[in-house]
């Protein structure tokens, strides 16, 4: 057999022994074949064929166009399957596939589960079908012992798709080439006898055995890189034939470490010095002409680095491809079905405020004409502020969006007498919904092509061109896919990895005097321009993360091998090689950089090809000096890096000072209440925040930011809770019972599971129809407590054991006292306390009748969740260190612990409006439930005691009737303790007035406090 594997240090040209090997060939048959890896370099060898003089006789052909020519010749009439339709074929293979057997997850439809297929389909069909698998497994005998049940379901696909390729007249590449190895066996034709193969990185199977076949009847030549070492000595072993060193086509040919003209190394420091950094190099390399600057992401190289460059008068473009998912147009068609789907089957909490809807309003596909923008903020808000909406009314709103436009765009166009640009903010939505994705990308591209190029942000023209291309692509594969009757749902995951080439140029406003042009391209692309055809070449971002080295295995892959048809193929180690090399020849010069750091600050390697190079130069490896550094912040964040850029030191208050000047404002005493002037009050819970705290309070309270998205919070479980701990004892008195009570604790917990039930039913529609509220007319329900999925249900419905339990709890509560008053509003009552105006509103008061200082009460706050232990404060006067007397006193100041006075407020507030005795402040915290309370002495001492159970201190402490105690007596009465406290209150009140607003916490103020990145938290 005459085969030869030459391994040479090759470009994109051809070497010496290529060029004499063809010569030969020529000279004998007349007519030569050589395989190039890809178009770029077919067209190289095509140059320099021309010049040797052999432009005539030699076919340059990447491997499947000369499979292709030679089943033209040697076929049996079936048309050979194209990429496309291979994965469109599989699809519809995969989608049609039997139901997965018990114990086996379903398979989704993802691009890479049919990429896999269609790869495994191009290589491994005829080998199955040679070996009998297919037939085996699909009765499930000869061939289960020996694969996997992966492989075994990717025979059984194989199998079905071979029967669809049957059915249409089709077959493979790789099922010709061996049918056509055959003839060449047989016929030994003139075309097939002097085959050279040029640094082709992979050989399938079938490639081989055609080779073989070739070098039967004639001669073969491989030619091999020499950084795929490897490879050579794969193919030698399949082959059975020696491997040689070739000589490269010249002296100055690159190919090896020591041909890499002026190879240069940059590390740059971190990401947020890498544009900059990056900028530099560019720009250095811009000096000396044109520059060629390769990433393994062109597109995002390019979009950080072309407005830089331009600001620096170079103009650069970009070539890519991208997968048309990765298109703007593709993010959206997909984002759009996955929403809809989410909509229609999903609980709201799975698609819930959206988000991907107010996106669609604004993009250019919608054809929303008229301030798409406001549109789309106010959708965003009005669907994110209520869980009410559902998915029925949101489509409804788009409908009639839809008419809203189209109304206008007529009116519009009748005005101008211009041509009506189409409105689909709704009809694509539709179509989707119905599975006519065809309609929906037409819809989309109608749109696109109407819009100007401003509506597609910053690229404009280029970015339109772009999006309009990939919505013809797609629409291109969805009637190929008609065509071979994949359905619709079947052809997205091919949509979804269809190739869109991308292009766009960034001009700048004038081009710097010598300055070259910078063309951004991926590493392949780089890799297969001509030799130092650019003044520089600089592969930047080459890490070991982003160009890996580690090859997958995959059911196909360890088939293949199983099959004994996995061909021949360099690793990716040694294609990362190459290519950089390759890469780094088309330059003068060339530079290879790679980021050092993560944002996190972690250490990144550099890709093993940039290593090796540098490991290969050893000493004489130049290393870039002085390239920005992260310290450089001003400098890197600005697109023009700093220049005309003035740093100026100015002097500023310290952080969490309040200037003099400005501290009249940071309490303003009035504020506008419907139109009117009214005094701004205090209220008892922004009093409790700036005791927490100061900055707490100026954060949440005066800088009061609006949260977006309605939520299933704290706040709304405890309005929840109040709203029927509020109906519930309207309810007691509606039937007579006033209070529970031991007796009546059954009848009690019915008249709670009513007012549970009827609370839940207003929540959910948004509006009170029971009660208190609804006879006032307040009918709306603020902050309803709303579920939108199984979880919040569960949530919502353990309201009621823990308020039943509450209803028990109270039965041996207060005694002798009657709730009377709920939810009690005191704004009116034009009240100052700590010498401020208060306002608020009280949960609950419980009143009994004057026992000789005016009628008695106790005023209770629920609270759902909370400890009873930092609710509550002893007598401070009971302690061995105590002063004699206290004028001022705020609780939990001495434990290091944010002051909880919401009732202690309260007591006064309503001792001051009824005139009556407060006897107890207490927090019913409803989650237990517990009790934590400070109370007079008198309700502690009393029989039955009037909180039996919690965390109750009484004012003054005094040992119980009877019993002696070590700690001294307190002498702090109730209502002395509160006076104490407003007294306190007041001074701090004047602090803040004063301007004291920096951070000061007490060890568990910092527990909730929404400023997550506040330097001062405990
Ligand atoms: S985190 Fe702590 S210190 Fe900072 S503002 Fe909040 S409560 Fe104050």
């Amino acid at each position: 057999m005459a085969i030869r594997i030459a391994v040479g240090a090759l470009g994109t040209g051809l070497t010496r022994e290529e060029t004499t090997w063809l010569q030969r060939a020529l000279a004998g048959t007349g007519r030569a074949t050589l395989i190039v890896p890809s178009f770029a370099v077919r067209d190289a060898c095509r140059r320099e064929l021309a010049r040797a003089g052999m432009g005539v006789g030699v076919d340059v052909l990447t491997l499947g166009a000369w499979v292709a020519s030679l089943w033209e010749l040697l076929g049996d009439g079936r048309r050979l399957v194209g990429g496309l339709e291979r994965k469109l074929l599989m699809a519809q293979v995969l989608a049609g596939a039997p139901e997965a057997g018990e114990g086996d997850a379903p398979r989704a439809l993802t691009p890479g589960i049919v990429a896999l297929h269609a790869r495994a389909a191009a290589e491994s069909l005829p080998y199955i079908e040679r070996a009998g698998e297919a037939a085996a497994a699909r009765e499930g005998d000869a061939v289960a012992p020996v694969l996997s049940a992966a492989e075994r379901a990717l025979v059984q696909a194989l199998a079905r798709y071979g029967e669809e390729l049957d059915a249409r007249g089709l077959t493979e590449p790789s099922v010709a080439a061996r049918l056509i190895a055959d003839q060449v066996r047989a016929l030994a034709p003139a075309c097939a006898r002097a085959v050279a193969v040029h640094g082709v990185p992979e050989l399938p199977e079938y490639a081989l055995e055609l080779l073989e076949a070739c070098a039967g009847a004639g001669e073969v030549l491989l030619c091999v890189d020499a950084g795929m070492a490897g490879m050579a000595a794969q193919l030698g072993r399949r082959l059975g034939a020696a491997v040689e060193r070739c000589a490269p086509r010249d002296p100055d040919a690159a190919g090896t470490a020591a041909d890499v003209p002026a190879a240069r190394f940059a590390e740059v420091a971190g990401p947020s010095a890498r544009d900059a950094a990056h900028t530099v190099l560019v720009l250095d390399a811009a000096r000396a002409g044109d520059v060629v600057a390769a990433s393994p992401d062109p597109l995002a190289l390019a979009r950080h680095l072309a407005p830089r460059l331009a600001a620096r008068g170079v103009a650069s473009r970009v070539e890519a491809r991208l997968r048309f998912s990765e298109t703007r147009a593709g993010e959206l068609f997909f984002m759009l079905i996955d929403v809809l789907d989410r909509m229609g089957n999903e609980e709201p909490v799975a698609w819930w405020p959206a988000p991907e809807l107010v996106d669609w309003i604004r993009s250019p596909f919608a054809g929303v004409w008229s301030g798409a923008a406001r549109i789309a903020c106010a959708s965003d808000k009005r669907w994110r502020g209520s869980r009410l909406v559902d998915a029925d009314g949101v489509l409804r709103e788009l409908r009639s969006l839809q008419s809203n436009e189209t109304r206008l765009e007529s009116d519009r166009a009748q005005e101008s007498g211009a041509a009506r640009r189409p409105v689909a903010v709704f009809d694509v939505l539709e179509a989707l919904g119905a599975g006519d994705y065809r309609a929906a990308l037409q819809a989309m591209l109608g749109v696109a092509q109407a819009a100007s190029p401003g509506m597609f942000g910053q690229g404009g023209m280029v970015a339109k061109q772009v999006e309009v291309a990939a919505l013809g692509a797609a629409l291109a594969c969805l009637a190929d896919a008609r065509r071979l009757g994949t359905p619709p749902a079947a052809a997205l995951p091919v949509l979804s990895d269809l190739p869109v080439k991308v292009s766009a140029a960034v001009e700048p406003a004038a081009r710097g005097d010598g300055l070259g042009a910078v063309a951004f391209a991926a590493l392949d692309a780089a890799a297969e321009g001509a030799p130092a055809s650019a003044a520089a070449v600089l592969l930047l971002d080459l890490d070991a993360d982003t160009c890996p080295c580690a090859r997958q295995d995959t059911p196909a892959t360890v088939l293949a091998r199983k099959l004994g048809c996995a061909g021949a193929s360099a690793t990716p180690a040694e294609r990362q090689r190459v290519t950089v090399r390759r890469a780094l020849a088309g330059g003068r010069a060339g530079t290879l950089a790679y980021v050092a750091r993560t944002r996190e600050g972690e250490e990144v390697f550099p890709a093993f090809a940039l290593d090796e190079l540098k490991n290969a130069l050893g000493a004489g490896a130049a290393v870039v000096a002085g390239l920005p550094t992260e310290y450089a912040l001003a400098q890197n964040l600005d697109p023009s890096g700093g220049e005309g850029l003035a740093l100026e030191t100015v002097s500023c208050t310290p952080a969490h000072a309040l200037p003099r000047h400005l501290a009249p404002y940071l309490y303003l005493p009035d504020m506008v209440w419907r139109g009117a002037v009214v005094p701004r009050r205090f209220s008892a819970s922004s009093i409790e925040a700036y005791l927490s705290c100061p900055y707490k309070w100026l954060v949440t309270n005066r800088a009061r930011s609006k949260r977006l998205d309605a939520a299933f919070g704290p706040i709304e479980r405890g309005n929840f809770v109040h709203d029927i701990m509020q109906r519930f004892h309207e309810r007691l008195i509606e039937a007579g019972l006033m209070r529970v009570t031991p007796e009546n604790v059954e009848r009690a917990l019915e008249l709670m599971r009513a007012s549970f039930e009827e609370l839940k039913a207003d929540h959910a529609r948004g509006k009170f129809t029971h009660g208190k509220y609804a006879r006032q007319g307040a009918a709306r329900v603020r902050s309803p407590y709303v579920p939108l999925g199984e979880l919040e249900r569960s949530r919502l419905a353990s309201v009621l054991p823990m308020l039943e339990g509450v209803v028990r709890a109270e039965a041996d509560m207060l005694p002798i006292f009657t709730p009377e008053l709920f939810e009690y509003s005191f704004d009116a009552a034009d009240l100052r306390y700590a010498g401020r105006p208060l306002g608020g509103r009280i949960d609950r008061i419980d009143v009994a009748p004057d026992a000789g200082s005016g009628e008695r009460f106790v005023v209770i706050d629920y609270k759902t969740g909370g400890s009873d232990a930092d609710m509550a404060s002893p007598d401070p006067t009971a302690r061995e260190d105590a002063e004699a007397e206290v004028s001022t006193w705020i609780p939990g100041r001495d434990r290091d612990k944010a002051p909880v006075v919401q009732t202690l407020i309260y007591a006064q507030a309503y001792r001051r409006i009824a005139h009556a005795s407060p006897q107890g402040a207490a927090y019913l915290i409803t989650r237990g439930p517990k009790v934590a309370a400070m109370v007079d002495e008198a309700l502690t001492s009393m029989e039955p005691p009037a909180f039996p159970s919690g965390r109750v201190y009484a004012f003054p402490d005094l040992p119980a009737p009877g019993k002696k105690s070590k700690k001294p007596e307190g002498t702090l009465g109730f209502t002395e303790m509160l006076d104490a406290v407003e007294a306190g209150i007041a001074e701090e009140l004047d602090r803040l007035e004063a301007g004291e607003i920096a951070p000061a916490p007490a060890k568990d103020s910092c527990k909730y406090c929404p400023i997550k990145m506040c330097e001062k938290r405990r």
